[in-house]
C-alpha cells in the first residue's frame, strides 16, 4: 500500500527541527524501520515527516565513568561495533539481536524506543538497568525513568513538540548480565525475551533484575520476583520458585508469535537457564 500524501522536512539543526514539530502535525523521522512500514500500512499518518538524519549531533556514546550517554540517533550498528560492549554489555547483547543486518543499519535506538513496541529489544534492557530518557523541546529538557517511559503499547511518554535526544545508562559494577531472546524464526521480533542482571557477593545474592519483552503492553520488571533470591544463595529450588513466580504475575498475549501459555512457559526456561538452573 502506498502512504497518505506528507511533506518532508530536513532540519539541519535540532533547533529547526523542534521548532517544526511544535508547529505542525509531524513526526520524526529516524531509521524509518518502523515508521515508514506504517505509514505504509496507514497504521498512522502524519502531514510532515522532520528527518533526523542531518543531526549528526544526536549519534553518540559517551562514557562518563558511572553512566553512559548515547544519543538518540545512534544506530543499532553502532552499538554492535563494540563501544558499549565492555560499559553496558548487556545492551550489546540485545543490539546484536535486533532484527538482520539491514534494519540493525538504518534503526536507531531513540527510533526503537519512541516506537514502544511491547515485542522490541532495547525497552526491556532500559528497563533492567534503570536507564533515563532524556527528551528536549523548545521550552524545555525532561527526563523520565525507563519504568515510567512506556506507558502502554507504541505509547511512550513523548509530548507534543518534544523529541527523544539521549538515554542515560547507569554502569553496573559487579554484575553479570545476560539478554535471552527466543524468536520464532530469525530477525524476528522476541516472542519473549529476558533481560538479567545479577550482583553475587560471598555466594549470596546482593541485587537481582528480571525485564521482560513480548509478555505484556510494556516491558514486565519482574520485582517479587527478584526479590526472592536476594540474601540467599542460588540453588536449582529457587531458581525454580523465581521463574515460577516470575511468569505466574503476568498475562502475556497470545498473537501470532506465540500463545499466552506457550510464553509463560517460554518465560520460565529462559529464566532458569539466565540463573544457571535445569529447566
Ligand atoms: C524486518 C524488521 C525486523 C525488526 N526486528 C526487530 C527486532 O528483532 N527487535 C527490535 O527491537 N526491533 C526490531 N525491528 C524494529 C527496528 O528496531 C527499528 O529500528 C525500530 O523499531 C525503529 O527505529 P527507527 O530508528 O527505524 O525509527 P523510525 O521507524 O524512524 O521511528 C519509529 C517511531 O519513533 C518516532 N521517533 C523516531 N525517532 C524519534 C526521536 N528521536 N524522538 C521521538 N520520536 C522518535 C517516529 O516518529 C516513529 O513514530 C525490526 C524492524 C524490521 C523492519
Amino acid at each position: 500500500m502506498y502512504p497518505s500524501e506528507f511533506g518532508y522536512f530536513k532540519p539541519s539543526t535540532l533547533k529547526e527541527a523542534l521548532d517544526f514539530l511544535e508547529k505542525e502535525d509531524a513526526r520524526p523521522l529516524a531509521g524509518g524501520q518502523s515508521l515508514i512500514p506504517m505509514l505504509k500500512l496507514r497504521v498512522i499518518s502524519s502531514k510532515f515527516l522532520v528527518d533526523l538524519n542531518g543531526l549528526s549531533s544526536l549519534s553518540y556514546v559517551k562514557d562518563e565513568g558511572d553512566k553512559v550517554r548515547i544519543g538518540s540517533m545512534t544506530k543499532h550498528a553502532d552499538l554492535v561495533k563494540g563501544n558499549v560492549k565492555e560499559s553496558i554489555p548487556l545492551l550489546y547483547d540485545a543490539a546484536r539481536q535486533v532484527g538482520d543486518f539491514q534494519v540493525r543499519n538504518m534503526g536507531t535506538i531513540g527510533g526503537s524506543i519512541s516506537n514502544a513496541d511491547p515485542a522490541a529489544d532495547y525497552p526491556s534492557v532500559l528497563t533492567a538497568l534503570d536507564a533515563k530518557v532524556i527528551l528536549d523541546s523548545n521550552h524545555a529538557k525532561r527526563e523520565v525513568d525507563a519504568k515510567d517511559f512506556f506507558k502502554g503499547p507504541f505509547n511512550p511518554d513523548i509530548r507534543k513538540g518534544e523529541i527523544v535526544s539521549e538515554v542515560v545508562f547507569p554502569k553496573l559494577s559487579g554484575y553479570t548480565t545476560k539478554y535471552v531472546k527466543v524468536v520464532r524464526r530469525a530477525g524476528d521480533y522476541a516472542m519473549v525475551s529476558l533481560a538479567m542482571a545479577l550482583k553475587v557477593k560471598d555466594g549470596k545474592v546482593e541485587d537481582l533484575r528480571l525485564a521482560y519483552s513480548g509478555v505484556s503492553d510494556t516491558p514486565y520488571r519482574a520485582r517479587e520476583a527478584e526479590k526472592l533470591l536476594v540474601g540467599k544463595e542460588i540453588s536449582e529450588e529457587n531458581v525454580r520458585e523465581v521463574a515460577e513466580m516470575a511468569s505466574s504475575a503476568v498475562n502475556p498475549p497470545s498473537d501470532v508469535r506465540g500463545s499466552s501459555w506457550y510464553r509463560r512457559e517460554v518465560m520460565k526456561v529462559i529464566t532458569m537457564k539466565a540463573l544457571g538452573g535445569q529447566p
